[in-house]
């Protein structure tokens, strides 16, 4: 059977540019995961199925841990093969100093970002080793070793646990041929920075990586998928910086 992709957060931004990539680079079959915006993700699988491969279009809140059970159980009724994960799903909270940061926002930016992207990838590994194997790609941020001071620095401590779960889960499943690795995004031009109340964010400092200009979510999205891919098949314990050299 064809592998299978799953992406966390695939109806818009990043996941939604690696769901759409993920065809023409050979994935048959991917499932569109989404937490609130139907919409989004039913327009990424129109545009998966016109490139000719299935496309399934599922709900799930991520940090809403039976909720991840229930994707998965859903996962588990389609004709088996191998899985490979993109565990992109992820919220920044909106920026301000650390008098800002209260339990509430702290909780759940590590809800979403690493509680819920901890259950998907220990469902993921069950299924796969279930299922002929897989890979995984984890979505970080440059924020993980920048610190964001004064802006998020809950968010890119979220991040800083998905790299060192990365190099962990990377170690742990070598022995049975499931690659695991992360992508580090920069500056991209997606809906994360308006959801943050920081719309003008790459306006205002989008030219400040040594290329010049934010990133494209379609450049993230392919370096996530050749993570995947067998081309990588050598690289584990991988963190990729697609940052336009931030
Ligand atoms: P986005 O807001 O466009 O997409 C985030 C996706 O996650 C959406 O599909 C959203 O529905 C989903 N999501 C959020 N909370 C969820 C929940 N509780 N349950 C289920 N799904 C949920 O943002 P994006 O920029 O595409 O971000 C994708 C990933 O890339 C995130 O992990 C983000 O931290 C990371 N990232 C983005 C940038 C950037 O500049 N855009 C930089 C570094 C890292």
């Amino acid at each position: 059977m064809s592998r299978l992709l799953l992406v966390t957060g695939a109806s818009a931004g990043i996941g939604a540019a690696v769901a759409r990539l993920a065809p023409s680079q050979g994935w048959e079959r991917v499932v569109v995961h989404y937490g609130r915006d139907r919409e989004g993700a039913e327009a990424v699988a129109g545009d998966i199925r016109a490139e000719g491969a299935e496309a399934l279009v599922m709900q799930a809140d991520v940090a809403d841990m039976s909720a991840i059970a229930g994707l998965f159980a859903r996962i588990s009724e389609l004709p088996s093969g191998p899985l490979d994960l993109v565990n992109n799903a992820g919220i920044v909270s909106p920026g301000g100093p650390i008098a800002e940061r209260t339990p509430e926002v702290v909780r759940r930016v590590f809800e979403v970002n690493v509680f819920g992207a901890f259950e998907v990838a220990r469902l993921a590994v069950a299924y796969m080793r279930a299922h002929e194997g897989g890979g995984i790609v984890n979505i970080s941020s440059a924020a993980a070793r920048l610190g964001s001071a004064g802006m998020y620095i809950d968010y890119a401590a979220s991040k800083g646990a998905i790299d060192t779960m990365t190099l962990g889960l990377a170690d742990e499943l070598a022995a049975e041929g499931i690659r695991v690795n992360a992508v580090r995004p920069g500056l991209i031009e997606t809906a994360i920075h308006a959801k943050g109340n920081d719309p003008d964010r790459l306006a205002r400092i989008g030219h400040t990586p040594p290329l010049g200009r934010p990133g494209a979510a379609s450049e993230v999205a392919e370096g996530v998928l050749w993570l995947l891919s067998d081309k990588a098949s050598y690289v584990t314990r991988t963190i990729l910086d697609v940052t336009g050299g931030r």
